[in-house]
């Protein structure tokens, strides 16, 4: 099942997601579901409060469907190491048709459950890392305009502000 992404504006994207406990045959079908709705959207990632579940659970894969093993299913990750930095050009899909640049570290390393409860590391470097960031700020409740200068983060609420009053978000 295909999920529609929930855009900003919306209060779930902003406040902190619920640990995960249950992890049943219901957990799996989300994950399943996550993944389609990732795809289904064009993006490389995608964590539950972005279709509208007060969860913390993300789906990443960077390659897009050609690699299988880069399919990674986070549940309730922390950032556990981080190193350098990349300065790089950033989008959601809960922000569509807005990029901007952003630093994020180079590496990144979090350690989660997989959609079984087991725990793991996972480590990334440069795309992925980024990833990694940005979906376990999305279970925090940030977004990657958090990580802007107040100006830009303005210009692109008064964007969205004037899209949404036009009937365009
Ligand atoms: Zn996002």
């Amino acid at each position: 099942m295909i999920y529609p992404v929930v855009k900003y504006g919306n209060p779930v994207l902003e406040k902190p997601a619920e640990a995960v406990t249950v992890f049943d045959e219901k957990l799996q079908k989300l994950v399943e579901d996550m993944f389609e709705s990732m795809y289904a959207a064009h993006g490389v990632g995608l964590a539950a409060p972005q279709i509208g579940i007060s969860q913390r659970l993300a789906v990443i894969d960077v390659s897009f469907k050609e690699d299988p093993k880069a399919k990674l299913v986070l549940v309730n990750p922390v950032v556990v190491r981080i190193e350098g930095k990349q300065r790089g050009s950033e989008g959601c899909l809960s922000i569509p048709d807005f990029r901007e640049e952003v630093t994020r570290p180079m590496r990144v390393t979090v350690r989660a459950q997989d959609a079984t409860g087991k725990t793991f590391e996972a480590c990334g470097e440069e795309l992925l890392a980024r990833a990694l960031v940005h979906e376990t700020d999305h279970l925090n409740g940030k977004l990657y305009i958090s990580h802007l200068s107040a100006l830009k983060r303005d210009l692109m609420k008064r964007k969205i502000r004037k899209m949404i009053k036009a009937g365009e978000w």
